[in-house]
């Protein structure tokens, strides 16, 4: 890296050394001045919340669940299940994916806040030596992520993120459940993420390459993970499911969020780091894409909260400017196999 400083947009916190970004002379954003061009951010939010409704309306009742809840236990998908389950009456499977490195109080959160709720629940963990070769390929290859993931997310993470996105579809398929609820909130991904209507068959021919690329870097087990079989396939007779994500048509702030959980029982994680209240890898996510990139990978979805008022410009650049220490996170690295020669 070099040694200019870097700066930060004034309105937002982008950094200098994001991908593609461009400064005016007040040193605004090019990403705050595209925003200012498009439609009012209330009104944009309401319009996909209407059609996120529609499309909960049209799937009610028509399979063993209405919902699969990709359910993590941490604070977003905790209050997306309970909007879920308390405001739109739905029937839900939660399902936790655990990835080896659950927070304990995120794991007693899951069972606590699901019963509070009335849901069934599902603990799915993959294989630890699995879960450790896809995290350690995810760093040490190169190119596992596209472009447009690694302004938003870490290696670590988006790899992740993919199985178990994979894995919800699955889910669906399995219980007949026509929608699949995630707990994203606002920069974390794309804005038409609150509801997108996935053609499966489509999605399965257009993966292949990626899919066949994962087999190839995280070893023959990811077909289990990443693979969709046509006999599965063929359950959904529409060949469809809707994905939702009740958080992105929602203005809230933290505080708010975790005011509305408490009072299911949940409680904050003490070992997860700044930016995670569930993962005790997050941290070496955020460490090891600082080091390969230049800046935080939270560093989009916290300005673009600046940005439509919902966290304070100080508090964000707080949270983008503190790197997690590496020297404490040796355990992590030591479990997935890599060390600091690795990236
Ligand atoms: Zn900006």
């Amino acid at each position: 890296m070099s040694a200019e400083p870097i700066s930060h947009c004034t309105r937002c916190v982008l950094p200098s050394t994001f991908p593609g970004i461009a400064f005016d002379s007040s040193g605004l954003c090019s990403f705050c001045q595209a925003a200012e061009q498009e439609a009012p951010v209330a009104t944009a939010r309401q319009q996909l919340r209407t059609r996120m409704e529609e499309a909960i309306e049209s799937s009610r009742g028509q399979g063993e669940y209405d919902c699969i809840v990709a359910f993590s236990g941490g604070k977003d998908s905790t209050y997306t299940l309970q909007q879920l389950v308390r405001t739109y009456h739905l029937r839900c499977l939660a399902v936790t994916v655990d990835n080896g490195f659950v927070a304990e109080q995120a794991r007693e959160n899951c069972y606590t806040v699901t019963a509070a709720l009335g849901v069934d629940f599902l603990f799915f963990r993959p294989a630890p030596d699995f879960m450790a070769q896809m995290y350690r390929n995810s760093v040490v290859a190169g190119g596992v992520q596209s472009p447009a993931s690694i302004k938003r997310a870490s290696a670590l993470c988006n790899s992740c993120i993919s199985l178990i996105n994979n894995l919800m579809v699955k889910f669906a398929l399995q219980h007949e459940a026509p929608l699949i609820a995630g707990g994203y909130i606002g920069g974390q991904v794309p804005k038409d993420m609150a509801v997108l209507d996935l053609n499966l068959i489509q999605q399965e021919w257009i993966r292949a390459p990626q899919r066949d690329r994962y087999t190839q870097l995280f070893g023959p087990a990811a077909g289990q993970f990443f693979f969709i079989r046509q006999s599965l396939l063929q359950k959904q007779p529409s060949g469809r499911v809707t994905v939702i994500n009740p958080m992105l048509t929602v203005a809230l702030r933290e505080s708010e969020i975790l005011a509305s959980i408490q009072a299911l029982g949940w409680q904050p994680a003490r070992d997860t780091g700044r930016h995670s209240s569930n993962c005790r890898l997050n941290d070496l996510g955020i460490a090891i894409h600082y080091r390969q990139h230049g800046f935080h990978p939270y560093v989009m979805e916290v300005a673009e909260q600046v940005r439509y008022g919902l966290m304070d410009r100080a508090e964000a650049l707080a949270k983008v400017q503190e790197i997690p220490d590496l020297a404490g996170l040796s355990p992590q690295m030591e479990r997935i196999g890599i060390g600091l020669a690795d990236f």
